[in-house]
């Protein structure tokens, strides 16, 4: 069983082609800078005897569906599939579900114009996210097609957390309420979590962080997320890669007012030129890892900031959970940066959660524990796999439409 998971954003589309029978990945590819005069694709297949095979394409494509046509054309070059008919279904990453989608919609017309509606609420994603699911209708029509939303895992939020305190009129008039993402990558994780520990999900309590460019922490009870730190759009919550995260919301009118900044600017200030870029220089945690060990104090900072506001939020989901079973690091920082880990949970072990140092500092792309002997809260480190989520989610609902 073939399921081909796209990912198109607004100048690039990523994709991997599964084989869902033992869920390994056939093919993968990435295509970027789609409009410009040099686009490139990367792409990867799995042949007989199991070893990668690159092929790379660069040259111009003008548009997503030139981009599509190419990434079919290598998909058969490279012998991966032979035609469209081969796949059992597309999944397609969707970043805003808003509060209509709760979880995985096989698409048809009006689940493609409820996501156009959406488009004030992401307008950075959904336009690439339907273009990408338009082009690909056309390109297999005969293919079943589903979408797999950001936003659908925390739906479950109740709604004294989801709600701002501002005015009942603004949240039913526009929607202004948070929302969440990262929610493939939080229920994907909570599940492995689960395995890991051979508990049922919804016996487990956990906060899990995914900590990538993009950054987020979920509050989990009961195998539900129950709250989560990025809000209306993906600004909110801790620091990230250029991303802010939580700011009193009038410095944006104060830096208006004091610099001449207009709206625009100022929102792009802080979704581009902040987080560790704005504190360090910096939006690379390996390279602030780097300068930190050669004694950097802007580095040094940017770590200390990034760690601080993490233990807040364990502190403040803990206290909303009321008991823990395990906390858990995903992505990118998560998975990889040990001494973020560490910083993050140094000082909890009243709250009983403890690293134990060399644990920590081992290197796996399988999940692992790095609690200490005696911490009764598990510690993981379990490497988020987006791609696989959104296909077996694509599997499960093609069981439950066909
Ligand atoms: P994205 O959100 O774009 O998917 P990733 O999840 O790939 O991002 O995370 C990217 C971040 O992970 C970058 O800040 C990168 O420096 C960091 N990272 C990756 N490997 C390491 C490592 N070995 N040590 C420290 N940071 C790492």
């Amino acid at each position: 069983m073939k399921i081909l998971v796209i990912n198109s954003g607004s100048s690039s589309i990523k994709y991997q082609l599964f084989d869902m029978t033992d869920k390994t990945v056939l093919a993968s590819g990435l295509l970027q800078q789609i409009g410009e005069s040099q686009s490139r694709l990367t792409h990867h297949t799995r042949n007989p005897r199991g070893e990668l095979e690159e092929i790379v394409e660069t040259g111009h494509i003008a548009n997503h569906r030139q981009g599509f046509q190419l990434i079919g054309i290598v998909l058969q070059k490279s012998g991966a599939i032979d035609d469209t008919a081969e796949l059992s279904g597309i999944g397609h990453r969707v970043v805003h579900g808003g509060e209509e989608f709760h979880e995985p919609t096989l698409i048809n017309q009006k689940v493609i114009d409820t996501i156009r509606r959406l488009i004030p609420l992401a307008p950075l994603h959904n336009p690439a996210n339907l273009l990408g699911i338009e082009v690909a209708i056309e390109s297999a029509a005969a293919v079943p097609q589903v979408a797999v939303f950001d936003t659908a895992f925390h739906q479950s939020i109740p709604i004294h957390a989801f709600r701002y305190a501002i005015p009942q009129d603004l949240y039913e008039a526009h929607r202004v309420r948070r929302y969440g993402f990262h929610g493939t990558s939080h229920f994907y994780v909570a599940k492995q979590a689960a395995t890991f520990l051979n508990r049922s999900l919804k016996s487990l309590n956990l906060i899990t962080l995914h900590l990538g460019n993009g950054a987020s922490v979920a509050a989990v009870k009961d195998g539900k997320s129950i709250d989560t730190s990025m809000g209306m759009t993906p600004l909110e919550g801790l620091i990230m890669g250029t991303r802010s995260g939580d700011i009193d919301p009038a410095i944006i009118f104060y830096l208006g007012r004091q610099t001449g900044l207009g709206r625009d600017q100022v929102e792009s200030i802080l979704n581009k030129h902040s987080g560790l870029k704005g504190i360090c220089g910096v939006n690379d945690m390996r390279e602030i890892g780097e300068l930190a060990q050669a004694g950097n104090a802007q580095a040094r900072l940017a770590i200390e900031m990034v760690c601080y506001r993490i233990k807040k939020y364990i502190g403040a989901y803990y206290a909303v959970l009321g008991q823990l079973d395990a906390l858990v690091f995903t992505g990118g920082i998560g998975e990889n940066a040990s001494f973020i880990r560490a910083g993050s949970c140094q000082g909890l072990s009243h709250l009983g959660i403890e690293v134990d140092p060399e644990k920590n500092n081992i290197r796996s792309k399988a999940a692992f524990e790095i609690q200490s002997e005696d911490s009764p809260v598990n510690v993981l480190v379990i490497p988020t796999n987006e791609e696989l989520e959104i296909a077996e989610e694509t599997v499960a609902t093609l069981k439950r439409n066909l």
